[in-house]
């Protein structure tokens, strides 16, 4: 059986295929939207990361009539009162570009000392099926903005944010320790086993 990831980005679907295999599921086809060129990038109006993902995951699933999974994240900064938030990819006012949103983060906090620059990255995740059940999870990666980037690895924010616990910006490790620790992980981890048994796949 088929389902959708209602993404572009390889890596996302690159990602989700190897949790999935883990739990052995029969018969599972996960399909990128490159299979669907036709169909129009949902906008995302939500105010929340779950909103987003359900908004997505809903319209998807009923252009394509399969079961669809959808996920929406960012950066929530706690000097910033939660900023960048729904707005990470585009809070320098530029679609996805990362250095100028890392930028304007960086000029932003520059007068905030050590003990104030906590941040979290949060992903949620959303399943939708064609008979309309739903499913979601949400992951949470806690740690604080740096001075300056370091590091080549990763996108986005990656390379001013050191996780609770590491020496190591999220742009210094390689993609496996990242899918490990990530927000994106636990909550894919988590709505996996969830997703394959709604469809029933497994033994
Ligand atoms: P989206 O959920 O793929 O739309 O991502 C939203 C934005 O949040 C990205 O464009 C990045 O700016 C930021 N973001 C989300 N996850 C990460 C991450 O794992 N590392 C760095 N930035 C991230």
């Amino acid at each position: 059986m088929k389902l959708v990831l209602a993404t572009r980005n390889s890596g996302k679907i690159a990602e989700f295929r190897r949790i999935l295999e883990e739990l052995h599921p029969r018969s599972i086809e996960l399909v990128g939207l490159e299979h669907y060129p036709n169909l129009q990038d949902v906008e995302e109006t939500g105010e929340t990361f779950f909103e987003n993902a359900l908004l997505k995951a809903r319209t998807v699933c009923q252009e394509t009539g399969l079961p669809t999974i959808a996920d929406d994240s960012g950066l929530s900064i706690d000097a910033l009162g939660g900023a960048p938030g729904v707005l990470s990819a585009r809070w320098s006012g530029v679609h996805g570009n990362d250095q100028a949103n890392i930028d304007k983060v960086l000029a932003q906090l520059e007068a905030i000392s050590a003990d104030e620059r906590g941040a979290h990255f949060t992903c949620v995740t959303a399943f939708v099926m064609p008979d309309g059940r739903e499913a979601s999870a949400e992951g949470i990666l806690s740690g604080k903005i740096l001075r300056q980037p370091i590091g080549n690895n990763g996108f986005g924010y990656d390379p001013i944010f050191l996780p609770d616990g590491s020496e190591l910006s999220l742009a210094q490790v390689d993609a496996t320790t990242k899918d490990l620790i990530s927000h994106r992980g636990q909550s894919l981890r988590v709505i996996a086993p969830r997703v394959a048994v709604m469809l029933g796949a497994l033994g």
